[in-house]
């Protein structure tokens, strides 16, 4: 009997529940049906028209993104934009579309854990608790419309742990460059300063600055921060080493692929886009 794209899904969220999704994230089923036999999964950061065009042409029945497709509420689908062009050849070719965001991002083994793991990172733990399992009502993340027990007991955003060896700042930043296949990395901080303790956050993290401050971190790893945020940083003496989101992001998308390839062996087929999904360039 065929794999379905609900099976699929039920896969994804025993490792990444909706529950532990942010508040107002947009998460799971995001565009086609459920009920569609799945031969071959394709997996992407951005659910782009070229990545759509890509699954397509390789016969995938179902794109498994970590950013949502449709994020604000639609008044009109335009087909002249890059975002409805996706969605009108998504539709006509019954791909079935969905995404695990901030789910993802917190879970065990999630975009964190990959990129804590990634950097060498030791002793890791939560940055920002974000989600417990109430002691009175027991575990509370649900798959297939019924309970399951969740692996953990709590959950959250980025990860803090110490590096094997003290490094500089400048050796640190380099590493990661290298460890994220980068062409090249921007960072806050005196390039001499002895880094041990490391926060790490996929994605946009700036608003986690003050947890890994807290939290003791001589440097923290993230993406997207504008002028304000590194210099606030920058006077409160923690240094920043900036990667790019997709640098950053990307990597979970091989754990996904593992798991989905232990569920369901060779009934399913499971892909990573060969697209660059990074859209920045080092000139
Ligand atoms: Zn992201």
């Amino acid at each position: 009997m065929d794999v379905t794209a609900q099976q699929v899904v039920n896969v994804l969220e025993r490792f990444a529940p909706p529950i532990l999704a942010f508040e107002n994230d947009k998460i799971g089923l995001q565009l086609g049906r459920l009920n569609r036999p799945v031969h071959k999964v394709w997996l992407a950061l951005d659910p782009s028209p070229a990545v759509v065009k890509e699954a397509i042409d390789q016969h995938a029945d179902m794109l498994v993104t970590h950013h949502a497709m449709l994020f604000h509420p639609l008044l009109r689908i335009d087909t002249a934009t890059a975002r409805g062009k996706a969605m009108a050849l998504a539709l006509a070719h019954d791909l079935t579309v969905y995404n695990a965001h901030t789910n993802l991002d917190v879970a065990e083994g999630g975009v964190n854990d990959v990129l804590a793991q990634r950097l060498g990172l030791q002793n890791t733990r939560i940055l920002d608790v974000t989600y417990r399992v109430s002691p009175h009502t027991g575990a509370t993340g649900s798959m297939c419309g019924q309970p399951q027990e969740l692996a953990s007991q709590v959950f959250g955003m980025g990860r803090m742990g110490r590096l094997a060896a003290p490094v500089s700042l400048l050796e640190f930043a380099v590493f990661v460059r290298d460890a994220l296949t980068l062409a090249g990395i921007r960072y806050v901080g005196d390039p001499a300063l002895v880094v041990n303790q490391v926060a790490v956050v996929g994605g946009s993290g700036g608003r986690w600055m003050h947890h890994a401050l807290v939290q003791g971190a001589d440097v923290m790893v993230t993406s997207d921060c504008d002028h304000h945020t590194m210099a606030e940083a920058w006077q409160e003496g923690l240094a920043v080493v900036e990667a790019t989101h997709a640098a950053m992001e990307r990597p979970v998308l091989k754990w996904v692929q593992k798991l989905l390839h232990q569920e369901f062996g060779v009934a399913v087929q499971v892909h990573i886009s060969n697209l660059v999904e990074d859209p920045y360039l080092w000139a």
